[in-house]
């Protein structure tokens, strides 16, 4: 057994952002089951949003407004202290960063560059060309070693341990040696990232697989409004790898095959910088009603970079380009590219308040794995890497204080015997010639993009939850190929794949139940927003039979009342 004051799970931005809070004062140890710098962070490109008003376009702009775009953008579902929060730390946290080292572009008088995002009335999205999550996990991950932070890295967390109310730590498998190991510590904090894979079309990387979130409902923490999910308009065809919104920060345009620039005729003011839910309706109905041009990996509608001229793509959006080439054969300076919507984001997660602490006793999460809820609806591009770095910060400022007077470690017994537990399901799984896993996530990801997706209606989310129902029992029946329990990357998909279909019941069933339209979640049988009936967010909690029981929490409204959001 090991033992830690502070055991922090994800070496994301979150994570790393919380160790370096909390590194020195506590013995902190960090697990991630990928090294902390290949972590879904690295992939972030567009930016970070402050209100910093260096830019002579955003020298009005302030973190009120900041926070007003991000409520509006939010459909109104988001608490707004905790928006109020986030967007008053922004400009703390990003100077704070470039403090630290992170290389940000910078305007010709040397202030960090700022470009436009959509749902924002100011560019406020600091970046660095289009790498930005890669410069600042870097600049956290060195200041997480040189604080001394103790990190585990490739070590898989296979299960949470809560008993009555308080979090006792996890059950972990070090990857390298398939070691079992409970990890006993006074405070346990998930920075775990989203579920992106969940979805058979997303522009997550393959480790996005939500267990975090899976494995803290099934130990008893309630999940929020899980039926948010975002898909992000600009994907690139065949691969969904994301081309940032940053594309369109920069001037792109979208064209269909008529040689249109529709955006025109759904929302003429923001166009193409709308916010994404919006934007991804509009190029799926363009799909849809035949407008798309077609291609041999599906239908797809036109991003249009040409008219920037080489020497802004070059200087701005390098990695873009470099993707389009390597992947598609594309070079965005003298072509369009071809791209779809697909899942990119969870808005809804393990349910924590601004400090991010759940109703469990010593377990805490931020970052995408949590709802605080900060984005409500809809999240707007370039508020995640922020949230993640403000949570981060203000979780470790939170976990310090509750462990304030000492606190004692919890009791061991029931971390022992749920590393039993773990130990049964691993012998289980180990019986070869059973159903196997990889098909049964498949299955997952074509159904939920088929029935709950960007659009949704009723019969088609009872199919899915039916079919997810059967997955479920399928699974009883998994098992993988190898024994072996060091590098076993199946054995790992396998122990995934259980809290994958937690995660995807939660997020039909909320769906299911939310008979309105609201942020990225639209009913094409129930189209407008409801504030009378649904003006509130849903919390989901494993019940005695194993299926989640969905019940409601209120929305936090401060200045800002619910108004028709227009854009
Ligand atoms: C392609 C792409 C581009 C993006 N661009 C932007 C952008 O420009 N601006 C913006 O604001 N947002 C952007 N986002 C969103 C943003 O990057 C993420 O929401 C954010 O980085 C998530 O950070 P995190 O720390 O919560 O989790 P992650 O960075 O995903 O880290 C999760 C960590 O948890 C660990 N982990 C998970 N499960 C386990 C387990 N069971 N055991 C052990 N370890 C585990 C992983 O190893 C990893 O270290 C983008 C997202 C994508 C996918």
């Amino acid at each position: 057994m090991l033992d830690h004051d502070i055991l922090i799970v994800g070496g994301g931005l979150t994570g790393l952002r919380a160790a370096v809070g909390l590194c020195g004062r506590f013995n902190v140890g960090l697990i991630s089951k990928v090294y902390p710098v290949r972590s879904h962070s690295i992939a972030a490109q567009g930016g970070i949003n402050a209100a910093l008003t260096n830019n002579p376009d955003s020298r009005d702009d302030s973190w009120e407004k900041h926070t007003f775009d991000t409520i509006k953008g939010s459909d109104y579902l988001a608490d707004q202290d905790a928006v109020e929060i986030m967007c008053k730390e922004a400009i703390k946290i990003v100077y704070e960063m470039e403090h630290w080292g992170c290389p940000f572009s910078r305007f010709p008088d040397g202030t960090i560059a700022q470009r436009p995002f959509g749902g924002a009335g100011y560019p406020r999205t600091c970046y660095s060309s289009d790498i930005t999550g890669h410069v600042l996990l870097n600049t956290l991950y060195e200041r997480a070693v040189a604080k001394g932070v103790k990190i585990y890295p490739e070590w898989f967390v296979t299960a949470l341990c809560i008993e009555e109310g308080r979090c006792h730590g996890v059950v972990a498998l070090d990857i390298r040696t398939g070691e079992l190991i409970p990890v006993r510590a006074k405070a346990t904090f998930f920075g775990t990232g989203g579920y992106g894979r969940v979805y058979q079309h997303s522009t997550n990387a393959l480790i996005n697989t939500g267990s975090g979130i899976g494995m803290a409902y099934k130990a008893g923490a309630p999940l929020k409004d899980m039926e948010f999910v975002q898909f992000h308009p600009t994907c690139l065809i065949g691969t969904n790898i994301l081309m940032t919104e940053a594309c369109r920060g920069e001037g792109g345009y979208l064209f269909n095959n008529q040689g249109e620039r529709f955006m025109q005729r759904y929302v003429p003011t923001a166009m193409e910088l709308a916010p994404r839910d919006i934007v991804s309706r509009c190029i799926q109905t363009e799909i849809n009603e035949g407008r798309g041009f077609e291609h041999p990996l599906g239908k797809y509608i036109q991003l249009d970079l040409r008219h920037l001229g080489s020497e802004k793509i070059i200087e701005r959006l390098p990695g873009i380009r470099n993707i389009c080439i390597d992947f598609i054969g594309i070079d965005p300076i003298i072509e369009p590219i071809p791209i779809m919507p697909c899942q990119h984001y969870s808005m809804g997660g393990i349910d924590v308040n601004e400090r991010c602490a759940s109703d469990i006793r010593g377990f805490y999460a931020g970052g995408e794995c949590s709802c605080v809820s900060v984005h409500g609806g809809n999240r707007l591009g370039g508020n995640s890497l922020l949230e993640t770095i403000v949570f981060g910060k203000l979780a470790a400022q939170a976990i310090a204080e509750d462990l304030a007077g000492g606190g004692a470690l919890p009791d061991e017994k029931p971390l022992l015997n749920l590393k039993d537990e773990v130990e049964q399901k691993l012998r289980r799984l180990a019986i070869p010639g059973r159903g196997k896993p990889y098909r049964i996530q498949a299955e997952l990801g074509a159904v939920l993009d088929e029935k709950v997706g960007i659009f949704r209606i009723r019969g088609e989310m009872e199919q899915a939850l039916q079919k997810i129902a059967e997955l479920k029992e399928e699974y009883r029946n998994v098992g993988v190929s190898s024994t072996a329990r060091y590098m076993n990357f199946e054995l790992i998909n396998a122990l995934e794949l259980e809290y994958m279909l937690e995660v995807a019941h939660t997020i039909t069933l909320g769906a299911l139940l939310r008979e309105e339209s609201r942020g990225a979640h639209f009913r094409t049988d129930f189209k407008t927003r409801n504030d009378g009936d649904w003006l509130k967010h849903t919390i989901a909690r494993m019940g005695s039979d194993g299926g989640p029981v969905i019940s409601f929490k209120k929305v936090v409204i401060t200045r800002y009342q619910p108004m028709e959001r227009k854009y």
